[in-house]
């Protein structure tokens, strides 16, 4: 017997049959002896709809107000499988967030969780009853409700599943676990059983979307075992862990990429102490994240090409504030290119082992592919190239390191 979180996301509850769908799954749980609580997303394209909505009555609308909108597709979703679990004869009931309370701070619209009272939780499922939580809110310190971000009902299952102690967070989705690379564009791509944290977060980070960075951040923090498995069949899926609990340990975990990414070069900045700062700092008060740099040491004229990332959203606002500054900024000329992506090998492998990047850097060679940008850390390597080559890149890095399936 143990105590156990399930969360399923838009498409395992995305309509009526799949709700009940989840019933059995949760039933099935339930009738083995286990104490469930379950975390639920709202039915798939809902919260788009909602953010549309709010979009288009007000652009600029109030961050309470979005909340309170887009936090209701959680609430339609845990009452209809409250339901769907007592047809079945289960008894369970919905919880919204500030019900429990799930109490987070006051950012609305991409808040974070601060605590979670379980007692009347607990007490109620212990004596059998299944908690239907709904997933992506909670209540900020002005009692008003807040959201976690998009993809946030992720974040939910795993600070619910630290608060119970649970014994395993399952986040069921439409995919059967967590693979090597995107299989929709490497069809040799395999699924893992095991992966780090650390590395499950890097590639959250570096553009897989299986799960919200934010929840890989938090189970690693509160050592919250996770499992991602799909909601349509009963195959093991990837278990999240320590690194220490994988017994094979492989050289890589995989190859992420993103998309989402914009290069911008200043031509003929000024090499000279304080540049970067007077680059970096207005853009950092725009509120432009900027990702990876590349500066050259100047050859004697004292002027040097530096080369950054932004995400594409971004990029108009990062050309607005640099091209305001130009004057004092002192650079020739602004270059800016949407048609890049960022692929990146990720694994706990390469602190033990030379010669990673060499691997990535000859294979993309040997397929004609330019390398723009590098960046590494301790267990990564991301390489920024045009956005044409993204599959070529994928599949022959993935036959490089040997990740292919059999
Ligand atoms: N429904 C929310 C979203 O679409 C939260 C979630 O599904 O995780 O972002
Ligand atoms: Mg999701």
């Amino acid at each position: 017997m143990a105590r156990i979180v399930m969360k399923f996301g838009g498409t395992s509850v995305g309509d009526l049959d799949r709700i009940r769908n989840v019933a059995r799954r949760v039933k099935a749980e339930v009738d083995a002896g286990n104490t469930v609580a379950v975390v639920v997303s709202a039915m798939s394209g809902v919260t788009n709809t909602l953010v549309d909505y709010c979009r288009s009555i007000s652009p600029m609308h109030d961050a309470r107000e979005y909340d309170h909108v887009v936090s209701t597709g959680e609430q339609v979703t845990s009452g209809l499988l409250a339901m769907a679990l007592q047809e079945l004869g289960v008894e369970a009931r919905s919880w919204a967030g500030w019900q429990i309370p799930i109490k987070t701070d006051g950012t609305h619209s991409k808040a974070r969780i601060v605590d979670i009272e379980t007692d009347d939780l607990v007490a109620r499922m212990d004596r059998g009853q299944v908690a239907v939580v709904a997933g992506f809110q909670g209540i900020g310190p002005d009692n008003r409700v807040t959201t976690l971000g998009r993809g946030g009902s992720d974040t939910s299952a795993v600070a619910l599943a630290a608060a119970l102690k649970a014994d395993i967070c399952d986040i069921y989705t439409d995919v059967d676990g967590v693979y090597t690379t995107d299989p929709r564009i490497v069809s040799k791509a395999r699924k893992l059983n095991k992966i780090t944290y650390e590395e499950m977060l890097e590639s959250a980070s570096l553009g897989a979307k299986v799960l919200q960075v934010r929840s890989v951040e938090m189970a690693m923090k509160h050592g919250v075992r996770v499992q991602v498995r799909s909601s349509f069949s009963d195959a093991p899926g990837t278990i999240i862990c320590d690194e220490d609990e994988i017994v094979e340990k492989e050289l890589l975990s995989g190859i992420a990429y993103s998309r989402d990414e914009a290069k911008v070069t200043l031509v003929k900045v000024a090499d000279r102490p304080g540049v970067a700062a007077n680059i970096f700092g207005p853009l950092s008060d725009a509120n432009v994240n900027v990702d990876m740099i590349v500066q050259n040491v100047s050859h004697g004229g004292g002027a040097t090409d530096l080369t950054f990332t932004v995400t594409k959203g971004d990029l108009a606002r990062c050309v607005k504030v640099l091209e305001d500054r130009k004057a004092d900024l002192g650079y020739v000329e602004l270059l800016q290119d949407a048609n890049v992506v960022k692929v990146s090998v990720i694994g706990v492998g390469m602190r033990s082992h030379a010669g990673v990047a060499q691997t990535m850097f000859s294979a993309l060679a040997e397929k004609g592919i330019n390398i723009q940008v590098i960046s590494t850390s301790e267990i990564k390597v991301s390489v920024l190239i045009a956005e044409e080559y993204t599959e070529l890149a994928l599949r022959a890095l993935h036959t490089a390191y040997g990740l292919d399936a059999a």
